[in-house]
């Protein structure tokens, strides 16, 4: 069984971070894919958790080898999913949460055209902006990049499949679980169960047949 693929995307400050961290914590046979990117490691981040930290020779070098199914420059930096890591989570079968851009998620949507996209709407503007500021993560200057990017960010949630508008926390985290719930339920992603009982059905009725009525 192979996990989905599940794509997540938003304007920064759109609040997915959280609320993919709870959903994590609260939702069996689900994973993250760690992202390598060049932007700074912000304080509280780690290594190898929120992403690989690498420099840009780093990034070209992984680009080169083929490590990447998808990458791009958002906001002035470079970030990039891991190909060998989502193969191997997915083999595992586990579903597998992407958290990429708008960019990435439309260029992993050409490549697995199966894979589930999420767009992450925060309720407003000001919501946003004032999320961003509170998070103070950004210089200025950084941070008028982001803000200026979600008007067009915003605009791209027609290409996903599904629309979460992050208003109150925990309300969003029962949608995205409900929707990761009721991917695994679609009728392609359960061909090897269908058929053990499908099987069953065809013994059963071989059986009836040789019986008298
Ligand atoms: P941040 O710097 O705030 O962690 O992320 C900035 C943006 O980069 C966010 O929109 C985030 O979704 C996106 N991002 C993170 N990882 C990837 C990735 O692997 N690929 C792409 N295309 N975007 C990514």
């Amino acid at each position: 069984m192979i996990g989905n693929l599940l794509i997540i995307s938003s304007p920064s400050g759109g609040g997915k971070g959280t609320l993919i961290r709870e959903v994590l914590q609260t939702t069996p046979d689900i994973t993250f894919s760690v992202s390598y990117t060049t932007r700074e490691m912000r304080k509280g981040e780690m290594d190898g958790r929120e992403y690989f930290f690498v420099d840009v020779p780093k990034f070209k070098e992984l680009i080169a080898a083929g490590e990447f199914l998808e990458y791009a420059e958002v906001h002035r930096n470079f970030y990039g999913t891991s190909l060998s890591q989502v193969k191997k989570l997915t083999e595992s079968g586990k579903d597998v949460l992407l958290e990429v851009d708008v960019q990435g998620a439309k260029n992993l949507l050409a490549k697995v055209p199966d894979a589930v996209s999420i767009f992450i709407l925060p309720p407003s503007f000001a919501t946003l902006e004032t999320r961003l500021r509170l998070r103070a993560t950004e210089s200025s200057g950084d941070l008028q990049v982001r803000l200026r990017n979600s008007f067009n960010e915003v605009l791209d949630y027609e290409k996903f499949r599904f629309v979460i508008v992050n208003d109150d926390l925990e309300t969003a985290v029962e949608e995205l679980r409900n929707i990761i719930k009721a991917e695994r339920h679609r009728t392609n992603r359960q061909d090897a169960v269908i058929q053990g009982i499908l099987d069953g059905f065809d013994a059963a009725m071989h059986r009836f047949e040789k019986e008298p009525n």
